[in-house]
């Protein structure tokens, strides 16, 4: 059985509160909040099943809830700025003051929507690779992330730092599969200080051209212990109006890779965030369809599926 699977990023400003201000990426934020409901009805036509790996930060109603979870979670980054406490005074009293940090009400919309699934992003977007932070922070992390009332099982590494040291407490903490990374030295280790230039640069380059493979993989390659891997084939880069012309290239890239996987019986995970759709917004919706279009197609001509995070973690009990 091949299938694409898809996840999301859901962070709005937590994901980038150290890396921009509000006056650089703000608009990109509020992007994000008009680009999830219209993804969400990309998917209600295209009967797709996607994971929202949300980071729990979000659901709190208002700052002072925000502020008695954080400061059960003080995480001891060497680099302070990583530590969401340090963003504290940007922070408005709820939703409706500050749509950059709190985001219930498109949490609610995403529950609404069939087959999609809520998968966490951890708590406070916690770097598991970064120094100063220890397994003990990321354990007051998740447990932060199990009292928000839904039920989580996938997760999704902040900055795709998987730390395999920290699996066992995910599996304890009753998480069942996380989003690990394609398998080649330009998609590994993104910490802070590994995360070179040339890496960078040859991630870009392999949006368009394939320099690196499809990262296409079986159900029986899942690696299942102590929970499933179930790895990114790609990420899906925002539109750029000054490449316009290497579109095509990049959307290519990812039918061909799709068509492999439908025609192989393999996965094909594509993931981004909401704010990648931020700006830009009706391109990037159209490209999304230009894919969704093709997956319909792989559907009827090679019974091609679409599945989030769980349905695969469910497949797998199944049959191993
Ligand atoms: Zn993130």
């Amino acid at each position: 059985m091949g299938a694409l699977i898809i996840s999301l990023d859901f962070e709005l400003n937590w994901g980038v509160h150290d890396v921009y201000t509000i006056e650089e990426y703000g608009a990109n934020i509020l992007g994000a909040r008009l680009a999830i409901p219209q993804i969400l009805q990309l998917f209600l036509k295209y009967d797709i099943h996607a994971t929202w790996a949300i980071v729990g930060m979000l659901y709190c109603k208002d700052k002072q809830e925000l502020l008695s979870y954080l400061n059960t979670i003080d995480i001891p980054y060497d680099n302070t700025a990583f530590n969401p406490v340090q963003n504290f005074s940007k922070v408005g009293d709820n939703e409706t003051l500050d749509p950059y940090h709190f985001g219930n009400s498109l949490i609610s919309m995403i529950r609404e929507t069939p087959n999609q699934e809520i998968g966490t992003h951890t708590f406070t977007h916690y770097y598991c690779l970064e120094t100063g932070q220890s397994i003990e922070h990321f354990e007051k992390d998740l447990e932060a992330v199990s009292s928000l009332g839904d039920k989580v099982t996938s997760l999704v590494f902040p900055r795709n730092q998987v730390n395999p040291d920290y699996l066992l407490v995910c599996k304890e903490l009753g998480l069942e599969a996380y989003r690990g990374n394609e398998k080649s030295w330009v998609y590994r280790s993104y910490t802070s200080k590994t995360n070179t230039r040339l890496k960078r640069l040859c991630r870009l380059v392999d949006a368009y051209i394939n320099i690196t493979g499809h990262h296409t993989y079986s159900l029986k390659d899942i690696e299942t212990v102590p929970i499933a891997n179930i790895p990114s084939s790609r990420f899906l880069r925002p539109y750029n109006k000054r490449w316009n012309i290497l579109e095509q290239l990049r959307l290519r890239r990812i039918k061909n890779g799709l068509t492999k996987a439908a025609k192989k019986n393999e996965l094909y995970h594509l993931w981004w965030h909401p704010h990648n759709f931020g700006k830009n917004t009706k391109e990037n919706l159209e490209f999304l369809e230009e894919i969704l279009k093709h997956i319909n197609y792989l559907t009827k001509k090679y019974n091609f599926q679409s599945m989030h995070m769980r349905d695969v973690t469910e497949v797998l009990k199944i049959i191993t």
